[in-house]
């Protein structure tokens, strides 16, 4: 795939979807496309179809446009899925991706199987925010579009400090700013801004945080009863994994926290060695080398074992290979 404009030739009427639970990237990356489409193909019908996105994202151009309901009757000459690793991740919208004539999938993410007729996937770029930047015409790349694009590379590299953050991150973003957006004050409002329950249940999740591996690991859980009383949505627990993160000595972090269906949401992170990508995948989840995630039922603390042992078998697997090197 080179450009998006190369499918927007024959179609009549598109839709675009990201992830269930959209974040930064999901949210940035469907906006760009959406305000790309709607600004210069003014003959095509364009639906963006998202889960209620976090408040902190509603600035962006074409936000207040999200449908999050999935009509009945309506099918699409083309549906694009943006930031999805699997059909399962993209929730209720699958419905639109099934009766599609043609599907595209653009997306980062290292366990991504290909699922579309069209696939543009990278495990290597930054963010699928990254990718959509590639794929419009820079000369048609207008502020509202560099905003989404933008938040949505700000996100995925955690303010360019991942080792997902590449030389073209960094040029891409300097080419984003040139266009006069507001890059301070999307940092500071989209990604450092905390509302209080935010800070308080990061506090709870660090208290409550247990050292696994000799202090290589870390974990911690909030139960639906904590949620609760610190009145905090799933959304709120953004941040958290990797505030365990970068605990010094730290490799690997895990995240839980229980959601309405007594099922345990679970965040993987690591900082050099361990593919977290890996450990996800075998609870059926997925992400990224460095960021994985995947939903897991039964206790806490045995989910927890469970994927810590995973890691420390990844660990010992990584000495012998180093002293085999020797
Ligand atoms: P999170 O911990 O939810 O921020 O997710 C980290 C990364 O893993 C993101 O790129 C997600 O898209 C991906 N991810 C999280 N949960 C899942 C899942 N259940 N299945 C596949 N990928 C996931
Ligand atoms: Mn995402
Ligand atoms: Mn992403």
């Amino acid at each position: 795939m080179k450009k998006i404009d190369e499918y927007l030739g024959q179609v009549k009427c598109v839709a675009i979807a990201g992830h269930i639970r959209p974040d930064g990237d999901c949210t940035g990356s469907c906006l760009a496309t959406y305000n790309y489409i709607r600004t210069y193909y003014k003959d095509i019908r364009v639906d963006l179809y998202l889960e209620p996105i976090p408040n902190i994202f509603k600035f962006l151009p074409g936000a207040d446009e999200i449908c999050s309901e999935i009509p009945e009757d309506v099918t699409y000459d083309l549906f694009i899925a943006q930031d999805c690793g699997d059909t399962a991740r993209l929730g209720k919208a699958v419905r639109l991706f099934e009766t599609a004539g043609t599907t595209i999938c653009i997306d980062h993410h290292i366990s991504n199987q290909s699922f579309a007729d069209v696939n543009h996937i990278f495990p290597g770029a930054s963010s699928t925010s990254e990718l959509i930047y590639g794929l419009l015409p820079a000369e048609r790349v207008t502020e509202g579009i560099a905003e989404c694009i933008y938040t949505g590379i700000v996100h995925d590299t955690g303010v360019f400090q991942y080792s997902c953050t590449s030389q073209r991150t960094m040029q891409i973003a300097g080419e984003l700013m040139r266009l006069g957006i507001p890059y301070t004050r999307i940092i500071e409002e989209t990604f450092y801004t905390k509302t209080y329950p935010q800070n308080r249940i990061m506090g709870l999740s660090l208290i409550k945080s247990v050292l696994h591996l000799d202090g290589r690991c870390i974990s911690s859980f909030i139960t639906a009863a904590e949620m609760e009383e610190y009145d905090v949505l799933p959304k709120h627990f953004e941040g958290v994994v990797s505030q365990l993160r970068v605990t010094k000595g730290v490799e690997a972090a895990v995240f839980l926290y229980e959601t309405a269906e007594g099922a345990w949401k679970v965040s993987l992170r690591s900082k050099e060695r361990v593919d977290v990508a890996a450990v996800a995948v075998q609870y059926g989840g997925g992400g990224h080398v460095r960021a994985a995630g995947c939903t897991v039922e039964g206790e806490p603390e045995e989910i927890i074992d469970g994927i810590i042992d995973l890691v420390r078998r990844q660990m010992q697997d990584a000495a012998c290979g180093a002293e085999g090197e020797r």
